[in-house]
């Protein structure tokens, strides 16, 4: 669908995508649960989307998703509509349920390669059609944001980012902390790209800019989901630990530890570590808290795991982990590769 009005005088190309998540549900009156709806109910809910000087295209997922039901799939299908549609727009717009947002944009984040457009993930808490929703400002000014561009032409923020309750973020730096307010994400470990308030005020010196404004985006299709994820916590057994450590099925476990990268030093702990390190499982290391960074240097108990071959996932969030650990296994097959690779800081998604 086009918006004809501004069709012959648009300055720009914004491609809107359209996924599913709470911005685009009504109330099934069978069961009072939120279905997803058309998309064109969303569209006719902003008539303002017709008042920007963009043409603005949609396409719509079939059918769309509660963002819960998210795959792998859907990222390689979404990174290759962007792909495929990459030379006719100056930004894409990605309408997705809250809940799987961050691992969504932390998986497009790795997946495109010397990015030199927008590619923005918003959504709402509550549905565009409720009179006190937060997704028809959240979608305007995401469209604002994927056409924005400086005085060379280039676009302001060529990033996977997630823009919600007036606040542009890197999107492999955002989680979603909040299931009841609209200020549901923090990107705690980075600032904000941008803050909305009359105006849209860019902090134009910590957005990435592509390695060559000229050269292709490059898409990395594969990704290799046998990664685990081990939650630490008092009382942990031996059966869980080695259960998910040394599965058959697993290339790589995140470990998420305690403050700065601790985790028990008993010995059976750290035997068990030793045997799925020693056995070439790629072991990274995490911490559960929401601000700050890993370093196993600190603690005699973080130097243990270190020295036992955990490597460091520095202030990573668990999506961009585990969104990091899926697109480098699905490049290549060789562990040592990926491990020489995932302590690099690839698209500004830790702080080394
Ligand atoms: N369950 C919804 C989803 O993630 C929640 C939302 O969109 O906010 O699709």
């Amino acid at each position: 669908m086009i918006f004809p009005d501004n069709k012959k005088t648009a300055r720009g190309s914004i491609l809107l995508i359209y996924t599913g998540g709470t911005i685009g549900m009504m109330q099934d009156p069978a069961d009072l649960t939120l279905k997803p709806f058309n998309f064109k109910q969303i569209l006719d809910a902003v008539p303002e989307l017709g008042k920007f000087a963009y043409k603005i295209d949609s396409y719509s997922f079939e059918p769309v998703i509660d963002s819960s039901d998210i795959e792998p799939s859907l990222w390689q299908k979404l990174a290759f509509l962007i792909y495929s549609q990459y030379g006719k727009y100056d930004g894409f717009v990605i309408l997705h349920g809250t809940d799987t947002m961050a691992y969504s944009a932390s998986a497009l984040s790795f997946m495109l390669d010397n990015l030199t457009k927008p590619v923005i993930f918003t959504g709402s808490q509550l549905p565009i059609g409720v009179p006190r929703t937060d997704g028809r400002e959240n979608l305007i000014s995401s469209v604002e944001i994927a056409a924005a561009k400086d005085s060379s032409g280039h676009a302001l923020v060529p990033e996977v980012c997630i823009y919600f309750d007036d606040m542009l973020m890197r999107g492999n730096r955002a989680t979603k902390v909040d299931s009841d307010n609209f200020r549901a994400f923090r990107s705690e470990n980075f600032p904000l790209l941008a803050e909305a308030g009359i105006s849209i005020r860019y902090n134009t010196g910590l957005i990435r800019q592509p390695d060559d404004w000229d050269g292709p985006v490059r898409i990395h299709s594969g990704l290799d989901t046998r990664v685990s994820i081990l939650k630490i916590h008092p009382g942990i057994t031996p059966q869980v630990v080695r259960n998910i450590l040394c599965g058959d099925q697993t290339r790589a476990v995140i470990i998420e530890t305690y403050g700065s990268g601790n985790a028990p030093s008993k010995d059976w702990f750290l035997d068990i570590v030793r045997e799925a390190s020693s056995s070439g499982k790629i072991l990274l290391n995490i911490t559960q808290c929401l601000g700050g960074s890993v370093n196993m240097d600190i603690y005699s108990t973080g130097k243990a795991l270190k020295n036992a071959g955990v490597l460091n996932g520095y202030d990573s969030t668990t999506e961009s982990a585990l969104a990091k650990l899926f697109c480098l296994m699905g490049q290549n097959e060789d562990n040592a590769w990926v491990r020489s690779r995932i302590e690099e800081n690839l698209r500004g998604e830790i702080t080394k």
